[in-house]
């Protein structure tokens, strides 16, 4: 009963330590989103900066060319070639409107990713503070289990010292095929873990029986402990119960 309550807590400690990876996954998955949303503030500036300097460059082109349709009228005879000129500068000057118009969009635009890129920034600075915060705190829960781990794989060993071998190797076989744990408690002439009612005769030979054979449940084939509380049980804070009753299997 001792070494079941070592394994019980063994078995805490270790599915704590199993959730240490996720935990950090979790908290490295918040950071990396927040820098994520970040780039993707500065890439849509960055594109926004391009397409404005590429209206920029748009209408200084139709303002050119409006200037040399404009030197040309100077020089024509005719009705319908200045008529011709007069309407390759509207169109001109229409583009120049609509490349006016996609620059002052643009502009809102950048306006616009400039707060969502501080907006970002801010965010992933608290999101790295909050990291800091339970990456350290993960840390010394980390080194915490591992101290518990070592001192109960030491006080396991201890326990495992004072059982005979062949009792050990029973239990351990036990335990590794039932979730660690070996022992199970008679309630109400019950097994314990597996709740299948323990035969009549069983409960007799177990309640008469003072030594240390070993019973088992017929269906889950765990040991089985039955008796009162007594000054022994005090080493198993876990499972306050003793004396093994016992039939050899
Ligand atoms: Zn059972």
């Amino acid at each position: 009963m001792e070494l079941q309550s070592v394994d019980t807590r063994l078995q805490a400690v270790r599915a704590r330590m199993a959730e240490f990876p996720k935990k950090t996954a979790e908290i490295e998955a918040r950071v990396s989103g927040a820098k994520a949303e970040l780039d993707a503030a500065k890439a849509a500036q960055l594109a926004t900066v391009k397409d404005r300097k590429k209206y920029e460059l748009d209408v200084e082109q139709h303002k050119d060319r409006v200037r040399k349709y404009k030197d040309q009228t100077s020089q024509v005879k005719t009705n319908e070639a200045y008529k011709a000129l007069q309407h390759e500068v509207e169109m001109a000057e229409a583009e120049i409107a609509k490349a006016e118009d996609r620059l002052l969009e643009q502009m809102v635009n950048g306006e616009e990713y400039d707060r969502r890129i501080k907006a970002s920034d801010k965010l992933l600075k608290e999101v790295e503070e909050v990291a800091r915060g339970l990456r350290s705190k993960l840390d010394s829960e980390k080194s915490e289990a591992e101290k518990e781990l070592a001192q109960l794989t030491e006080e396991r060993a201890r326990v495992a010292a004072e059982i005979p071998e062949n009792m050990l190797d029973h239990y351990d076989r036990i335990m590794h095929k039932h979730d660690n744990i070996a022992l199970a408690e008679v309630r109400d002439e019950k097994c314990g873990a597996c709740g299948m009612r323990i035969r009549p005769h069983v409960m007799q030979e177990m309640r008469r029986s003072t030594s240390e054979e070993m019973f088992h449940c017929e269906t889950c084939t765990r040991i089985l402990y039955y008796g009162e509380p007594t000054a022994a049980a005090s080493i198993a804070a876990a499972a306050p119960k003793s004396n093994i009753a016992g039939h050899d299997s």
